[in-house]
């Protein structure tokens, strides 16, 4: 299939087509096979913003880059995963890679097209997105029907990097994982990588072979869970030779029966859950090591999506010398590193933040409606995917603790499900609405802070939209949940108002 030409706003053009996709990562390669798939007739386009697909898998190159959650779980659910569960990003991007060619997705792709507005006419009844070509620098014109956010959650450009007295005296390398710089060489170079989350996790064991000595400094410690990168179910099902799209399924109902017990133990009986993940660091660590001062969290488990440790790598880094743990908290930048507040100087030739990211609502893509800008923190969402007051738009935000694309997939088959049920009704505009009983509705924030309390989703809550009390209002980020609710959502409760397809659409 060749590609439609580009035309330039100011020629008056634009290109048009029924639902406009914005990412390439997972989430919105995943809905262009469902569309795709599902509903054949419509045109649609994938805007993305790198020079490539992949999202997440591709923005990060720092060393041992991975997977926290399993494989079978944040893969699809119509392409078997066949690897490791824990994988590397490679090896994400390369099953990407075989989804984008065997569904033929690549001619619907527009790469280097940044999106930076989206105006909604209501008379036209279409949204108008002006891009940014990254390889000519012209802007260029897109109108559609429906409007697929996939643009993730956070800033690919840059990640999050606290401001610490003293940091322009440091005479090192400051550098954080989102952004890795290719020549970094860390051979015989002492490390300091500030943080415990996933990426420190990851990072410390993959650069201790190399490096002189590397340092995880945190400020509070986090829940790891080691254990063998292998699925000891998927192993006996292939040996039985049975077929791998069974074997996806049921390692997949495996580790949602799995997790399942997990969150509800976290509730439960949370200091037992507790121990046990302690026991497991304590079982790499020993019983000299002050396990109880860095790894024992505070936080109840599972208030973060719990990362794996492929062979508890991390740990038996630390046991084999090779890499250490200082729990403690930045006092000061120094000319050679960092000075804890209990007066311990931490030297290093090279520190990286692993501090997390910068929360980005929707692309950093300027929206209106009818001209009025959109403040989606005043909005209501309706299930955690569409907005009050924002016509033929829907935003994949995944799971937090469960793998993202578990709800990536539902959302997909809903959003085929409303266009079907737009379809058969007549109508072409649809826009969640508050129903007089929703009015006086208390607002809250989009996900519990209680549940859930991840450092970028604390900083940024407050231009998160808000949730109600009561469905269709709700963003449970419960996957239990969701795929009951979700496939059976009534359509027509009065929460989404419809406008009858009137005329043929407007010349553009
Ligand atoms: C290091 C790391 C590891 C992770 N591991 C896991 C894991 O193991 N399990 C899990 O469930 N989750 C994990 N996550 C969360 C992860 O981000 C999501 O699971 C998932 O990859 C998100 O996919 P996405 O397609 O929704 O968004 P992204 O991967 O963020 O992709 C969005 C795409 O949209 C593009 N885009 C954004 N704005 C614009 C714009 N204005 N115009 C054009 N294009 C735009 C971006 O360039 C990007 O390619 C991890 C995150 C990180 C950073």
């Amino acid at each position: 299939m060749s590609e439609a030409p580009v035309l330039q706003p100011e020629s008056g053009h634009a290109e048009h087509f029924d639902v406009l996709i914005v990412g390439a990562g997972i989430s919105g390669v995943g809905g262009a096979v469902h569309l795709k798939s599902r509903l054949p007739g419509k045109s649609f386009v994938i805007l993305e913003n790198q020079d490539g697909f992949g999202g997440t898998w591709k923005t990060h190159t720092y060393p041992g880059i991975r997977s926290d959650s399993d494989l079978y779980t944040f893969g699809y659910r119509f392409k078997p995963w066949t690897g490791a569960p824990i994988a590397s990003a490679e090896a994400i991007l390369d099953y990407m890679g075989e989804v984008i060619d065997e569904y033929g997705i690549e001619p619907h792709i527009r790469y280097r097209h940044t999106v930076l507005t989206a105006s909604w006419s209501s008379e036209d009844r279409v949204w108008t997105l002006v891009a940014r070509r990254g390889d000519t620098g012209e802007e260029v014109m897109f109108t559609c029907n429906f409007l697929w956010m996939c643009q993730g959650y956070y800033r690919h450009s840059t990640g999050y990097t606290p401001e610490w007295p003293g940091m322009d005296r440091y005479q090192g390398r400051i550098v954080h994982p989102q952004t890795w710089p290719d020549d970094l060489d860390y051979e015989d170079k002492t490390v300091l990588v500030i943080g415990s989350g996933a990426t420190a996790a990851t990072l410390v064991p993959a650069m201790a072979d190399k490096t002189k000595h590397i340092t995880m400094l945190q400020r509070s410690p986090t829940y790891f869970a080691p254990g063998e990168n292998r699925n000891e179910l998927a192993d006996s099902l292939r040996e039985l030779d049975i077929p791998e799209e069974w074997i996806h399924e049921i390692v997949r109902r495996r580790i949602l029966h799995d997790m399942k017990e997990i969150t509800r133990r976290s509730f439960e009986e949370p200091e037992t859950l507790k121990q046990e993940l302690i026991a497991g660091a304590r079982a790499f660590l020993g019983e000299e090591f002050d396990v109880e001062k860095h790894f024992t969290p505070s936080y109840r488990p599972w208030q973060q999506r719990l990362a794996f440790v492929p062979e508890g790598d991390l740990f038996q880094g630390i046991a084999a010398g090779k890499a250490s743990v200082v729990t403690d908290e930045i006092d000061t930048f120094t000319e050679t590193g960092v000075r804890t507040r209990s007066g311990e100087q931490l030297d290093a030739d090279i520190i990286v933040t692993a501090t997390g990211f910068n929360l980005c609502m929707f692309g950093d893509i300027d929206f209106d409606v009818d001209g009025e800008p959109v403040d989606f923190a005043d909005t209501v969402t309706w299930r955690g995917m569409m907005f009050t007051g924002v016509p033929n738009m829907l935003w994949v935000f995944g799971y937090l603790r469960t793998s993202w694309t578990m709800r990536a997939d539902l959302i997909s088959d809903f959003v085929c499900k409303l266009l079907e049920h737009m379809e058969a009704r007549g109508v072409d505009v649809v826009t969640p609405t508050l129903r007089p009983e929703d009015e006086g509705m208390e607002r809250r924030n989009w996900v519990s802070e209680e549940n859930f309390n991840a450092g970028y989703l604390l900083r940024g809550m407050h231009l998160l939209p808000k949730q109600g009390t009561k469905l269709p209002w709700l963003h449970t980020q419960d996957y239990y949940f969701d795929k009951e609710d979700i496939p059976n959502a009534d359509l027509d409760d009065g929460s989404l108002v419809y406008r009858a397809r009137q005329k043929a659409r407007k010349a553009l």
